[in-house]
């Protein structure tokens, strides 16, 4: 029977609870005690230091549904979204964590009841498949892992062998560390890389998706790289809910589940642009609903959070997200600030699982708001002047990124959509030749170091229109 994303979350954080886990709920994107991390990113940040030992709880076992951000830093999914149907910047993260209690074998024991019991998520057996860390390097194979799946019930045949790069999990440099294993469901042919087109696990990437990850934390490593095991091994889970959803609900896309329809439906009505259901010549349409209701979540939980638009950090990131959102509203013909409406759109959706959202959905709205009035005047200027040519020649790109303001990444973002490759060999050495010149007339003291602002105010007429007329090529 149909499962809406709401019931899936309550459904995942009530089965840990009847195996004795604490309900516990998401923390901040801002990591509040890690200064080396831009955003939270997995359930187990908020646990760092109980997982080190540093702080004691008054309990062992917990289950959440994190906040997670990956759109820089070390996991960066911004350039993914839109293009694949798993990966989101703004995504929640189902957990359940052992601290120094259960281990491996009640972890997989619990996965697997979890997705295949008839009276939990009830997933068919034969559409999973897990894998195991191969060994690498001093660190040895998990057998342990592989026997006690098989003892859970899952054939041996449907265990894959993965290496580090996918199945080993280490917090740092030194520490705790350990393999993983990785549950995967088949979505069918329908999401083959080549539909029709039968290809075994774990070779198509698009037709089967990683829905669980499961870390068992066994190993402390030392600066020497030397493993020594912990004495009280732990667990660390994450489980992608807009993914289970998407398995749950029989899509193939994580956008088609309810945790997204409502969101883009909205960005429809407020870029008026409605796309025809099984039309191909709409499915760049389709692509940048995807990232309206995408970014709309990432920017609205983040001002919720406290990040504010900036040039450098946290903020700098933020506004990478809103200013890419705004560029795929004016792609669909919306020139007019709409994204801050998105917020209210995402305070419905959401604010009954994150009631923070409803004390704070208007201030992030005016600061929605205010970005778009900013970026907008940027653009009125430099779009029209953005188009295939300008974006194939770095000296073109760094002229309209001179004279109009015209942020680098939302040039380097709008080539990346459409199939063109940026020249940003090109545009460093504008740039470069450009604070050359600058500096030698600064120099030479004469009539041509005229301030900045009037050398400048002198290019853009001449600038200007010469890119007026670059002929034939698309605007984007
Ligand atoms: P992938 O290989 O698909 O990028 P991952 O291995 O990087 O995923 P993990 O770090 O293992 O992901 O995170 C645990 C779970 O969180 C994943 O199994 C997946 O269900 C979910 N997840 C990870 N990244 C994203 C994302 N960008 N958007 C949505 N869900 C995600
Ligand atoms: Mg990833
Ligand atoms: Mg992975
Ligand atoms: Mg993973």
């Amino acid at each position: 029977q149909y499962r809406s994303g709401s019931q899936i979350r309550e459904d995942f954080l009530r089965f840990f609870e009847t195996k004795q886990h604490r309900r516990i709920h998401s923390s901040s994107l801002v990591p509040a005690n890690d200064p080396t991390l831009l955003f939270t990113n997995a359930g187990m940040n908020q646990f760092k230091d109980v997982f080190l030992g540093a702080e004691k709880r008054d309990y062992s076992r917990a289950t959440t549904s994190q906040k997670c951000v990956r759109a820089g830093g070390k996991h960066n999914d911004l350039e993914n979204v839109g293009f694949t149907r798993r990966h989101h910047t703004f995504f929640e993260m189902l957990g359940n964590f052992s601290f120094g209690d259960y281990f491996k074998k009640d972890a997989i024991a619990y996965a697997w009841e979890l997705l295949t019991s008839p009276e939990w998520y009830g997933i068919p057996k034969d559409k999973l498949y897990v894998t195991i860390f191969a060994g690498e390097g001093s660190v040895p194979r998990d057998d342990e892992a592989e026997q006690f799946w098989i003892a859970a019930g899952v054939p041996r045949e449907r265990i894959f062998e993965m290496g580090a790069k996918d199945n080993f999990w280490q917090m740092g440099d030194t520490g705790p560390c350990g393999p993983c294993s990785e549950i995967y469901f088949d979505l069918g042919l329908e999401a083959a890389d080549q539909p029709g087109v039968d290809v075994p696990f774990p070779q198509d990437e698009q037709r089967y998706v990683e829905i669980w990850n499961l870390v068992f934390m066994q190993f402390d490593r030392a600066a020497d790289g030397t493993l020594t095991p912990l004495p009280k091994p732990s667990i660390d889970t994450g489980m992608g809910l807009e993914r289970i959803a998407c398995v749950l609900q029989g899509k193939i896309s994580n956008f088609e589940t309810d945790l997204f329809t409502p969101l883009i439906n909205r960005a429809e009505q407020l870029t008026h642009h409605r796309v025809e259901k099984d039309s191909d010549i709409d499915d760049r349409s389709r692509a940048s609903l995807r990232i309206i209701a995408d970014h709309a979540r990432a920017a609205t939980f983040l001002i919720s959070d406290g990040v504010l638009p900036a040039n450098e950090g946290r903020g700098y990131v933020l506004r990478k997200i809103m200013r890419r959102g705004i560029r795929h509203g004016r792609l669909l013909g919306q020139e007019q600030p709409f994204m801050h409406e998105m917020v209210y759109a995402v305070r419905d959706e959401m604010g009954t699982a994150y009631p923070e959202l409803h004390e704070t959905a208007d201030r992030v709205a005016k600061v929605v708001l205010a970005e778009e009035q900013q970026f907008a005047r940027t653009l009125q200027l430099g779009l029209s002047q953005m188009n295939e040519e300008t974006l194939k020649s770095g000296a073109l790109a760094f002229r309209l990124y001179e004279t109009f303001g015209m942020p680098l990444d939302f040039m380097v973002d709008a080539a990346r959509d459409a199939g063109i490759e940026f020249d940003l060999v090109g545009f460093e050495k504008a740039k470069e030749e450009e604070q050359a010149r600058a500096r030698a007339s600064w120099k030479g003291g004469s009539q041509k170091t005229a301030a900045p602002v009037f050398r400048d105010l002198a290019k853009t007429e001449f600038q200007g229109y010469k890119l007026l007329r670059v002929d034939g090529a698309k605007v984007l």
